[in-house]
């Protein structure tokens, strides 16, 4: 319902319009232009100008003489009088057309004479008459001693006179009208002058001809003026409707239309369709504008316009004789004003309508939804009185659907919904609802024992006007309620199993640290007493698992958890930290050999035998022990953690498998870790190096090769060394980049070296089995252009545990392109003799171990020994390792031993002291 009005506009104002404009041009508003006209002339009145005098044959007149018409000589005596009194111009306004008697004819003809052209005789136009063209003149014998004058007032429709001609063609000549010789003004051919009526006819001298019969009139009175003699209406003679006065006898409007003329009153009117043209663009614009579009403005506008059109139509007609047509606009305001206001009044009875629908819709509307939701709905009133209420409702909230529908909301539901039912209304009454915080869900347990989420809100039901503009309003609540029952029942047991593990019914980690810390006794009683925690891991649960199935292994982990729950040990409840592993915490402070007892206690509580249904299972027990110390951040978290570690120690070391939490270990657990996290980015730092240490042949002790040996220097932690960082690249797969590196280094840097000089890689079993590792050397030798036969690979035992047919592979290609194979660190692992005849190797390397004891233990002598005859058999170079001694060079150069390497020879150093030291052709002395 934007703007109405515009649209109304464009409809309606055409309409008027045309209307207005048919009206005009077909003359249907000529009456009201008349009228207005005329009420004009009623509002300003003029006096006549005193220079036309009526003498009037009036009813004593016709009294004195007895009859009518007068002999004429009564006439010629009324003649010969005014003439006497000097009057200037006389009209007879009488019937002089036919001859009468003809002493008083002679009479009036020598009256006429004596006047000389002062007497003027009418003409006048009587289409019955049927002389001169249906005028009737006076009879010719008067004709030549006059002037004529049209006496004619034409009456138009209505019957008014209001107009005159000046004057009138009579017999081919024009012959003026009385007004005009009256006026003495200058004849405007062919137009009418419009009378002036505001002109007051009681203003006109007039007497009675009796009067100037019997010479009671002055003289002076009559001295210069015209004179105009006629009948008075009502007696005889003619009379005429006109404007503003009535009936006026025909001398009288005679005299009014000279008036008219002589004051210069001619009304003079200007054409409507300007008039009309103007205010039809100001409505136009009227009924666009915005401004104004309030129908009491549009009214005002409108009254405005009418009465300012009014007012300078009475100005104009006042001062400046000038007719506005003022009917077609008045009309056309009128009609705006009506057609706006009735159009006003409709689209208000269609916005009532509208909106009647709409709020009855909206009724329908809400009551639909109420009813039909699946939530329970209960709308109250303040007296808490249920105005409404869902199908659902009675089934969730449990009450008898069939009571009376008028009902008390405390007779239906539990009083907390009543209380909140209460507390919201009384909350929005005080302005204080607070729509975030106030309608948040509540939850709610029924009599039933269903539970319900609801939330209660209020509304304000606008409401009547009271006296001194107060408004009463009304509240409602609205409580929304939902069955939760099934959803509150999953996710307390969502929240049981994010505490407990389902199976057995422990606790989980989160749980047990949250208790922990909880339970926490941070008053110590004594210095060396604290809380302890035992992680327990099941020894043999794996086997049991296995062989007895899952189903016993699940009961076997079921009793297992009762009985440590069961053992009146003063624990806490048992936790289960994943598969087999279990915790648990004391709930005093013990001390550490009390904790001891408990852990061995608590051993021998889970080692005693189970019955599983018939099965009877028997499991040991592993246990880490770590005492809560207050001081750390996290107490519980960080005793959990270090009683695993102890766990971790236990289940590595065997024996009791009750392992206290070593901070040692642990260190160097964290220091391991330390390692694993900065070794990703020392290549790129540039923190690793190669030293290479000098291989020697033991008879004459010329260098034939070097052991690349990887150096780690990490700018905090300082040097670290391989056997630590290896195994930890190895774990992580580190190693295979690493080992990359190593190999394109050593072969760049033994091509600095004279030719009888190799160069030993050592490589881990991981990088052996790589399917790429055959194409990693090749472009190792191949960018360094290293012939293969200068490169050794050393690796140990534990690459052929789980000697793949991949690893088998590598080894062959590798070796048919000409590199040379040593096994590393032989004596120490599995040592197994199979190894050496089934893969190709050129050479192994004695473990330092026995080179170390060689001239202390005769058992060493003899290992080393043997080793050299079986390399002997199989066609196997041996190196010493460790050689430190001349004693121990002594010997291995005694029993035949091939190479040698160790501080003995050289430590290990750089590539460019080992291309130094290669130039002295002996370093050592055989
Ligand atoms: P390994 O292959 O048995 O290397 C020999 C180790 O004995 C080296 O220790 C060396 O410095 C040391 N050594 C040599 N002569 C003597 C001696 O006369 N007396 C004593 N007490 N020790 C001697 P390092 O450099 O600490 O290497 C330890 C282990 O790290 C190596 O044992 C090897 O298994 C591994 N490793 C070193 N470099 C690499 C490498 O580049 N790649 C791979 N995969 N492992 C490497
Ligand atoms: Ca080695
Ligand atoms: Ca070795």
């Amino acid at each position: 319902m934007e703007r109405p009005y515009t649209y109304w506009g464009f409809v309606w104002l055409p309409v008027i319009l045309l209307f207005v404009f048919w009206a005009q041009w077909s003359g249907s508003l000529k009456g009201l232009q008349n009228a207005l006209d005329e009420q004009r002339m009623q509002l300003y009145e003029r006096p006549a100008s005193q220079d036309i005098v009526y003498l009037s044959i009036d009813k004593a007149s016709l009294d004195r003489v007895g009859l009518w018409p007068w002999p004429r000589s009564k006439t010629a005596e009324i003649v010969d009088r005014l003439v006497a009194a000097g009057a200037a111009d006389i009209v007879l306004d009488l019937d002089l057309s036919t001859a009468s008697s003809q002493g008083a004819d002679e009479r009036l003809e020598q009256a006429l004479a004596k006047a000389g052209g002062r007497v003027i005789l009418p003409v006048r136009y009587d289409p019955t008459a049927g002389r001169a063209g249906g005028f009737v003149l006076p009879y010719p014998a008067l004709i030549d001693k006059t002037r004529l004058g049209v006496s004619d007032i034409p009456v138009q429709t209505d019957g008014f006179a209001r107009t005159l001609p000046y004057e009138r063609m009579v017999d081919g000549r024009f012959v003026p009208s009385v007004a005009t010789l009256l006026s003495r003004d200058s004849v405007q051919p062919g137009s009418h002058l419009v009378i002036d009526y505001a002109i007051s006819p009681t203003t006109i001298p007039t007497y009675s001809a009796v009067d100037l019969l019997d010479g009671e009139i002055d003289p002076g009175k009559l001295r210069g003026k015209s004179v105009i003699v006629g009948t008075h209406a009502v007696e005889v003679g003619a009379n005429y409707i006109v404007p503003v006065h009535g009936m006026l006898p025909s001398p009288l409007v005679q005299i009014l239309a000279a008036e008219t003329l002589m004051q210069d009153r001619s009304l003079r009117s200007v054409p409507s369709t300007p008039i009309l043209a103007f205010f039809t663009l100001l409505l136009f614009a009227l009924s666009w504008s915005r401004r104004f579009s309030e129908l009491s403005h549009q009214l005002i506008i409108c009254f405005g316009l009418a009465a300012f059109v009014s007012v300078a139509a009475f100005v104009l007609q006042k001062r400046f004789a000038i007719l506005l047509p003022t009917a077609p606009v008045q009309v056309l305001l009128w009609l705006y004003a009506v057609t706006r206001a009735l159009n006003e009044l409709t689209v208000r009875r269609w916005k009532v309508l509208q909106t009647s629908i709409e709020a009855s819709n909206m009724r329908h509307m809400l009551t639909r939804i109420i009813g039909d939701s699946s939530d329970a709905i209960l709308i109250v009133d303040e007296d808490g009185m249920v105005l409404e209420t869902s199908r659902r409702a009675p089934e969730i909230l449990g009450f008898d659907p069939g009571l009376n529908p008028m009902r008390r909301l405390s007779k239906l539901v539990p009083t907390e919904l009543v209380i909140s039912a209460k507390d919201s209304i009384r909350l929005m009454q005080a302005d204080q609802w607070n729509s975030a915080a106030d309608a948040e869900p509540r939850l709610l347990e029924l009599p039933s024992g269903r539970v319900i989420e609801y939330t209660t809100t209020p509304s304000r039901l606008s409401g009547r006007r009271l006296r001194f503009r107060k408004i009463q309003n009304h509240y409602v609540a609205c409580i929304t309620a939902r069955d939760i029952t099934e959803k509150h029942l999953q996710e307390a047991r969502l929240e049981y199993m994010s505490r407990f593990d389902e199976m057995t019914g422990a606790m989980r980690r989160s749980e047990f640290l949250h208790r922990l810390d909880n339970s926490l006794l941070r008053q110590r009683t004594a210095e060396d007493r604290w809380q302890t925690v035992f992680a327990l891991n099941l020894h043999r649960f794996k086997t049991i698992n296995a062989t007895l199935g899952r189903s016993v292994g699940d009961a076997l982990l079921q009793a297992v958890v009762r009985r440590l729950n069961e053992c009146q040990l003063n624990l806490s409840p048992t936790a289960r930290l994943g598969g087999d592993i279990f915790a648990l915490f004391t709930l005093d402070l013990v001390s550490d050999a009390e904790a001891h007892t408990l852990s061995r206690q608590l051993a021998e509580i889970v080692e005693a035998p189970f019955d599983l249904d018939g099965i009877r299972a028997q499991i040991g027990v592993r246990m880490g022990i770590s005492p809560v110390r207050l001081d750390t951040p996290t107490p519980a978290a960080t005793s959990l953690s270090q009683a695993e570690l102890a766990l971790d120690d236990a289940t590595r070391k065997g024996g009791s498998g009750i392992v206290v939490f070593d901070p040692e270990s642990f260190a160097k657990q964290e220091h391991a870790r330390e390692i694993e996290r900065e070794l990703w980015s020392a290549l790129d730092r540039r923190e690793i190096h190669i030293a290479y240490q000098p291989q020697v042949l033991l008879s004459t002790g010329q260098l034939v090769g070097a052991e690349a040996l990887v150096r780690w220097h990490h700018p905090k932690m300082g040097p670290i060394s391989p056997g630590e960082f290896i195994a930890i690249a190895e774990a992580n797969g580190f190693v295979e980049k690493l080992g990359r590196w190593i190999l394109h280094r050593a072969c760049e840097d033994a091509v600095t070296w004279p030719d009888r000089v190799s160069v030993s890689v050592n490589v881990s079993a991981l990088q052996f089995e790589r399917e790429g590792f055959v194409e990693d050397v090749k472009t190792a030798l191949e960018g360094a252009d290293l012939p293969p036969e200068r490169l050794h690979l050393e690796f140990t035992e534990s690459a052929f545990i789980e000697a793949s047919d991949d690893l088998m592979k590598n080894l062959r290609s590798l070796h048919a392109l000409g590199i040379s194979f040593a096994l590393d660190d032989f004596g120490t692992g599995f040592s197994s003799f199979g190894y050496l005849s089934r893969f190709p190797l050129d050479a192994v390397k004695m473990d330092q171990m026995f080179v170390r004891n060689l001239t202390t233990d005769t058992a060493s002598q003899a290992i080393v020994q043997s080793i050299k005859t079986l390399a002997d058999g199989l066609g196997l170079t041996v190196i010493c390792e460790g050689v430190e001694t001349d004693e121990q060079r002594s010997f291995l150069k005694l029993i035949g031993c091939q190479q040698g390497q160790g501080f003995l020879f050289g430590r290990p150093q750089s590539a460019a002291d080992i291309a130094e030291l290669s130039r002295c052709r002996v370093s050592v002395t055989a």
